[in-house]
């Protein structure tokens, strides 16, 4: 009775992993990983604060902070791309205080993530700190939600704070995105479990119309549509 159960049991694990084949047929080709279901590509609106006339960081370290949140974000479904680029004024570029962190909330867009790189970010907590990066939200207004990243911040800064605006608490795992112990930058990436969470934010801010997909979002105001 025992044994049968089990061996009932092991046809049904297979059958169910599509593992059962018929005798001397040919195995068949091992089918590829699958991917979860692309979602609608995320509108980031990135603002470079100014310092004495020129942007805190270059071109370059900026598309760095994208490509490596578009690497690790993708094979969990989740897509974001740079679909607007402004300046924030020089005033703003040294974030000294949680006020100051506020202050941004003057420029937050709709419809889109606000992504705010600024020369310098002071912990806020320990002001003997600095920081590389904050998601940040405003007490008063909620729905005022942004990330800042300070000019000082490693790659992989953005798509950390990215995994924070997308559901996801710290992790202690040792080269996880979500953990601040790394030792092998090659390994760094997202879990399957983290990936899942991503994906169910993800729907749940488009669905909610708090970001639209890229190819949806309207033109900034005051500019002017091109002449036919
Ligand atoms: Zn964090």
């Amino acid at each position: 009775m025992g044994m049968t159960r089990r061996a009932l049991c092991l046809v049904l694990a297979c059958s169910s992993l599509g593992l059962t084949s018929k005798l001397g047929a040919q195995p068949q080709p091992k089918a590829p990983p699958k991917l979860p279901p692309k979602l609608p590509t995320v509108p980031l609106s990135i603002a470079v604060a100014e310092l004495d006339g020129a942007g805190v960081v270059s071109d370059e370290w900026l598309q760095r902070q994208v490509s490596e949140a578009q690497r690790l974000l993708e094979p969990h479904g989740v897509f974001v791309a740079q679909a607007r680029r402004r300046r924030l004024p020089a005033r703003q570029a040294k974030l000294e205080t949680a006020v100051d962190r506020d202050g941004l909330a003057e420029h937050v867009q709709q419809q889109v993530i606000n992504v705010f790189i600024v020369k310098s970010l002071r912990d806020v907590d320990d002001p003997r700190l600095m920081r590389q990066g904050v998601r940040w939200r405003l007490r008063r207004n909620l729905r005022k939600d942004y990330i800042i990243v300070a000019a000082s911040a490693m790659p992989t800064t953005l798509c950390h704070e990215l995994g924070h605006y997308f559901g996801n608490g710290h992790s202690s795992v040792v080269n996880n995105i979500m953990s601040y112990r790394r030792d092998d930058p090659a390994k760094v990436a997202f879990n399957d479990r983290q990936g899942i969470k991503m994906r169910r934010t993800t729907r749940a801010l488009l669905s909610r119309g708090r970001v639209v997909p890229i190819d949806k979002l309207a033109k900034p105001k005051g500019r002017k549509p091109p002449s036919p």
